[in-house]
């Protein structure tokens, strides 16, 4: 079974809902969670800031105003019909309902669409994504509320139901820990659809295949293609994930228990470039790794960091002390890191996130 999960800019407007429902019909989906929908700004920045203008005015009207039109627009391009449903959503947030329940309103009314556009049940995320109190996936309990739902289904995404009965949000990008916990507890494939053709290696292809292990990595330095908190869902059930792109036929990246062709995590090499990172040589001994040769390439210094199982933490210290910027440094996987590679030493600006290379020969 698939469970697939499309990402907010894949369902900006009436156009993006039509090609979503295309997907989904041509590949016989009958599970969907949705984002509420992207672009700029995003319905949850637009519905975190109705809520804000009725802290301060005790009404949300004059933003709710542009939300409703944000959701009109689609809907009536889709021949349904949404006015009462965001009148009272106005209702509710006037009368105090709460940050969570408002910003949730938006994934709701978005699968709402989605879900008469298909013919599909509107399944409430409240009834099946059950939370803990300080809000994670109570897993066993969402497992065994799926057994009941209804198929074929649209559920609205970033949010659950507390054990108190109170709706509350998960982390921003949500939707993701939502369809991986449906994932998993139905054990069902997960496809992600999004706007990118998958996770990009440090020359610009697209990966094909990763780890778990890999992919918690690569979430541990913020890159936003995947929702941190959706990976050990899906790692412990061995979901697989396919990452795809709503508006491409690229293959996509596939995560997996299956570790990516020749490289692993559980012995490591890692290249770390600059002389900020030189000059810290020592801070980086502390952190128990090993410095094995260091070169001067294009006049930067560049580092051979051994180490056994690089922690998320260690490699984050280590940047800090680099000239590498996290920021301005994409997901990379190398091929066999040289000292002479040109190729190898640099990384492309783009995502905000670093992937380092992992070289599994070593000490192997
Ligand atoms: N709409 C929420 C956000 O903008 C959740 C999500 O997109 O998954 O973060």
């Amino acid at each position: 079974m698939i469970v697939a999960k499309f990402g907010g800019s894949s369902l900006v407007g009436a156009a993006e809902y039509l090609r979503v429902a295309d997907i989904i019909r041509q590949n016989n989906i009958p599970v969907v969670i949705v984002s509420a929908p992207g672009g700029d700004p995003k319905v949850t920045d637009l519905l975190i800031a109705a809520y804000r203008e009725w802290e301060r005015c005790g009404k949300c009207d004059k933003t709710f105003a542009v939300v409703a039109e944000r959701f009109d627009r689609i809907a009536s391009a889709l021949g349904i019909k949404a006015e009462a449903k965001l009148s009272a959503v106005r209702e509710d947030i006037n009368a105090g309902c709460g940050f969570d329940y408002a910003v949730s309103r938006g994934e709701y009314i978005g699968a709402y669409l989605l879900a008469e556009l298909l013919g599909y049940e509107f399944a409430d995320a409240k009834e099946y994504v059950k939370l803990t109190l300080d809000g994670k996936i109570d897993f066993d309990s969402v497992k065994a509320h799926v057994k009941g739902m209804g198929m074929p289904c649209v559920i609205p995404g970033f949010y659950g139901k507390m054990p108190n009965g109170k709706v509350k949000l998960l982390p921003r990008g949500g939707s993701d820990i939502s369809a991986a916990a449906i994932a998993s507890a139905l054990d069902a494939e997960y496809r992600k659809w999004t706007n990118v053709d998958g996770v990009f290696d440090g020359h610009g292809s697209v990966i094909e295949k990763m780890s778990y292990d890999e992919a918690e990595l690569l979430c541990s330095f913020g890159a936003t293609v995947l929702q941190s908190e959706a990976v050990p869902l899906i790692k412990r059930t061995g979901v697989k994930l396919t990452i795809g792109n709503t508006f491409s036929s690229a293959r996509g990246t596939v995560i997996s228990d299956e570790a990516a062709d020749g490289y692993a995590l559980s012995r490591a090499q890692m290249f770390l470039g600059g002389d900020e990172a030189a000059a810290h040589a020592d801070e980086i001994i502390n952190e128990g790794l090993k410095i094995r040769a260091s070169a001067t390439v294009l006049g930067k210094t560049q580092m051979l960091i051994d180490g056994c199982g690089f922690s998320p933490l260690a490699l984050k210290r280590i940047l800090h002390y680099s000239d590498i910027s996290p920021v301005s440094v994409t997901a990379v996987i190398g091929k066999n890191p040289s000292l002479d590679g040109e190729g190898d030493l640099f990384w492309r600006g783009s995502v905000g996130s670093l992937y380092i290379k992992l070289n599994q020969s070593v000490g192997r």
